[in-house]
């Protein structure tokens, strides 16, 4: 166990969206192995999240596991409630949870559309929305949301995805303007192709399409996306607002 004073992140309370599976979960053991206490949200995989919230623990920082489906209002802001009283406000916030229900236009249903875009976009809108008190009482903190390659570039059937994660862009940017002069950063983190369970079901044909797009020419793993989340968290993150960065392996460039 490192001694946590000496860590980047000593003193910080994170609330990571998502925190149960895939990115979500290394962003968190990330930003607790840089020292920061972490609120582990999750929607249905309890387990998975109570793991996570004890491999935090283990590393000698506090953890607190919160269920809250972040597409409701009411929910996410007990879930702030329930981090706030038991950790302290959070400082860094990650809005990373996020589905996808991928159909061509033509034959998407509505309630794919709402889903995806209530829970990526308007879920992260809430959950940033609920810890703004706490960041501009403070007059500090880091709102980091993770988008995608797809919001920049799009992709067949995806839409509902597409839309979503482009408006997190644009959120980004505005919350930039609003939050600065209030000493609280806001950046957009894009990942490419990561191995997670979002990705486990797509055909040898689709994997083999998206790695000619890829210059690094392999797959991308939660551990390329963690660092880049707990770098802009961190002293490294100052100066750094109302970007987008790609972590894809050369997908996207310019
Ligand atoms: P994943 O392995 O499927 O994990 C998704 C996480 O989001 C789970 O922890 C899940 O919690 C949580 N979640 C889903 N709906 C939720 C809701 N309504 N409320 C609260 N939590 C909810 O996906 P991933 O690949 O790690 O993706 C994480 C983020 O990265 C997403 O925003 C995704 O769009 C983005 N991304 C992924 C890739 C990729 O290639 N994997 C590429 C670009 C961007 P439960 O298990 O508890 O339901």
């Amino acid at each position: 166990m490192v001694d946590s004073d000496s860590l980047p992140l000593s003193g910080e309370v994170a609330l990571v969206t998502g925190a149960s599976r895939g990115i979500g979960r290394e962003i968190a053991l990330e930003l607790a192995a840089q020292g920061s206490d972490v609120g582990v949200n999750y929607n249905s995989s309890s387990d998975a999240a109570e793991e996570v919230a004890g491999l935090i623990r283990g590393m000698g920082r506090s953890a607190l596991v919160v269920q809250a489906d972040i597409s409701d209002a009411d929910a996410v802001g007990a879930m702030n409630k329930t981090v706030t009283a038991e950790l302290g406000a959070p400082t860094i916030l990650v809005n990373n949870a996020g589905i996808t229900r991928d159909m061509l236009a033509m034959r998407m249903k509505s309630a794919d559309w709402d889903a995806v875009v209530g829970t990526n976009l308007t879920g992260s809108f809430l959950t940033t929305q609920s810890v703004l008190r706490g960041m501009l009482r403070a007059r500090k903190g880091r709102i980091i949301t993770i988008g995608s390659v797809i919001g920049t570039v799009g992709n067949a059937g995806q839409a509902n995805y597409a839309a979503a994660k482009a408006g997190l862009a644009g959120m980004t940017r505005s919350l930039a303007h609003e939050l600065g002069s209030r000493g609280i950063t806001v950046n957009l983190v894009a990942p490419g192709f990561i191995q997670t369970d979002i990705t486990a079901d797509l055909s040898e044909e689709v994997i083999g399409s998206v790695m000619q797009r890829i210059p690094l020419e392999r797959l991308g793993e939660p551990a390329d996306v963690a660092p880049l989340v707990a770098f802009l968290a961190g002293p490294g993150g100052a100066y750094i607002t109302g970007q987008v960065i790609h972590v894809d392996g050369g997908m996207v460039m310019g």
